[in-house]
């Protein structure tokens, strides 16, 4: 039985301690339950059988979002259960691809509160208003602004969907207990004309506040975060890249924070390269990188990438000589105009060249897509990549399926079947005359939810870049021999609660070794984190 000594209905309408039908004769009797549930007692295992029934029954991927939410508001350990033990089906369907549709139509599919709403009504009064939420010991914040959804754009509120789901990953994923978790919407305005008008908009109706007073509004919220919780980590999600670089900049030094676009991607789409480089037989020191797109996720991969090769013993200069950034006006230059700072460390000195001239006289190994633009990886790029490579290395990794720069059955099919392919929303394995092809999924996933286990187990004090490095080496060597054969760059999903576990054990390890940890040493650091993880049985 949960902590909450609930009775009757209460406890029935309490997520947290909800059993439904598994309630026992004698938990009736004492919980006051005597009448309120059918007489049968299930056990999880035929509940879990029944929601499953329950999900499958509905006919779109949207109406299984709202089963799987409403689920997780009357029965959280169950919901939790069903997710961990079907990871495959349900992850897309809690998160990417399905939750894009579900941000944009969120007004729409609204049934009740989830999460955390600030808006600048707040101002002066958020410390104050966090004591409303009723868990008081939060330990991961996740938040938004809701300005760019994954590849849709401002979607305003709408973008809860977002921290709400990155939450239940945080569960699922890294073993977080739910309680802990805090989903929060900075609800700043939104400036899409097409939610501004429409009635059933439930954010706050004005265009976005800009400049100071959004600087103020978000410092004053992160205060109050830490001032309410102060071992608590804050996770920056889907925030315009500037705004993403600038928070980022601005608290990193003083806050245990991070940012997902940007580092989650890093670390989740460096451990593909590595792994990938293997497939390929190709020696990473000498890999050369080539962005499409050079936006928060590409220079945040770019920027670990330079680490990894400098890990590896080559020098800065020569790092950054293997990274190429081409943007919507072609490859990004010393000579590009209105340089943003964080492309210049990548922008070389090269005569100006479009995207297909860029892969012809660069040569890349791997071609990384974070254009947010679908189709941009069009046959001929395709095929240029397979005519210089042996195994062409291509990640179309934005999000959702709709958004990703080819399908991994074209990415196939124009390179004869050698392509390495992973995307960000996942593709079905491929027939590619009769050879099973298996894309990778690079899910962050695979990443933010064990930087945050490890980084809780040893209390550390910063989340900070070699972290990111160790947690995509970790994932990287998680890909079992098997899936490397099968041409995928990452482990299958089903296995994310152990790269989960093996990501926290070696963060929290660097936290002790470098100082960062805020407590004592285990003996057994590994079981520490095993021990720590949420357990949805009952
Ligand atoms: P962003 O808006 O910061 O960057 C997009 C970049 O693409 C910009 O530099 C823009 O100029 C460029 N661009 C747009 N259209 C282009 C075109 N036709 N040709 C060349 N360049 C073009 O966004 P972001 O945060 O970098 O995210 C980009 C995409 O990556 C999103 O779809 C997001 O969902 C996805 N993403 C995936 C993962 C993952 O798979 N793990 C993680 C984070 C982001």
């Amino acid at each position: 039985m949960a902590d909450k000594q609930l009775r009757g209905v209460a406890a029935l309408q309490d997520p947290a301690v909800n059993k439904s039908t598994a309630f026992s004769p004698a938990e009736r009797e004492a919980m006051g339950l005597r009448g309120l549930l059918p007489a049968a007692v299930s056990t999880q295992d035929l509940q879990v059988q029944r929601a499953l029934e329950n999900l499958r029954r509905k006919d779109t991927d949207i109406g299984r979002y709202v089963f799987l939410s409403s689920l997780s508001g009357r029965n959280e350990r169950l919901f939790y259960r069903l997710v961990m033990d079907h990871l495959e089906e349900i992850l897309p369907l809690i998160y990417t691809p399905t939750v894009g549709q579900a941000c944009k139509e969120f007004a729409h599919i609204y049934r009740g509160a989830r999460g955390f709403y600030v808006t600048p009504q707040d101002r002066g009064e958020m410390r104050h208003i966090l004591d409303n939420w009723p868990h008081q010991d939060i330990r991961v914040v996740v938040v938004t602004d809701g300005e760019r959804i994954l590849g849709l754009g401002d979607l305003g509120a709408n973008g809860m969907g977002i921290p709400v789901g990155k939450a239940a990953l945080y569960t699922a994923c890294g073993g977080i207990d739910p309680r802990h978790c805090l989903p929060v919407m900075f609800d700043t305005g939104t400036n899409n004309a097409e939610l501004l008008d429409d009635p059933l908009y439930l954010g706050a109706r004005h265009p976005r506040i800009r400049g100071d007073d959004y600087l103020a509004l978000m410092d004053e919220f992160v205060d109050a975060v830490r001032d309410a919780w102060p071992a608590a980590i804050i996770q920056f999600e889907d925030f315009v890249t500037p705004n993403a670089y600038a928070l980022l900049h601005r608290y990193q030094e003083r806050v245990t924070c991070f940012n997902d676009d940007i580092q989650g991607t890093a670390a989740t789409a460096l451990a593909g390269i590595l792994a990938a480089s293997r497939i390929a037989e190709l020696d990473l020191r000498e890999l050369r990188v080539m962005f499409l797109g050079a936006g928060a996720a590409a220079t945040g991969i770019a920027d670990l990438m330079v680490n990894a090769l400098v890990a590896a013993g080559v020098d800065s200069g020569t790092a950054h000589s293997h990274v190429w950034l081409v943007d919507r006006k072609g490859l990004v230059t010393a000579n590009s105009p209105e340089l943003a700072e964080y492309k210049k460390p990548f922008a070389h000195d090269h005569p100006p060249l479009d995207f297909l001239g860029a892969i012809r006289e660069i040569r890349p190994n791997v071609l990384i897509g974070a254009t947010g633009q679908p189709g941009t990886f069009n046959e001929e790029a395709v095929r240029l990549m397979a005519s210089v490579n042996d195994r062409p290395i291509i990640f179309a990794l934005s999000n959702p399926t709709s958004r990703s720069e080819c399908t991994a059955e074209q990415a196939y099919q124009w390179t004869g079947g050698r392509a390495v392919f992973a995307s960000g929303s996942p593709f079905a394995p491929v027939d590619y005359q009769g050879r099973i092809l298996h894309p990778g999924q690079g899910n962050n996933a695979y990443v933010f939810p064990g930087i945050g286990l490890g980084a809780l187990v040893s209390a550390a004090s910063a989340i900070d870049q070699n972290m990111f490095l160790i947690a995509a080496q970790t994932l990287a060597s998680q890909v079992s021999e098997a899936e490397l054969e099968d041409g995928s760059a990452y482990p299958r999903i089903v296995r994310i609660r152990d790269v989960s576990a093996a990501i926290a054990t070696r963060v929290a390890e660097y936290a002790y070794e470098s100082g960062l940890a805020g407590n004592e040493r285990p003996d057994d650091i590994e079981h520490a984190v095993r021990s720590s993880m949420y357990d949805p049985h009952y």
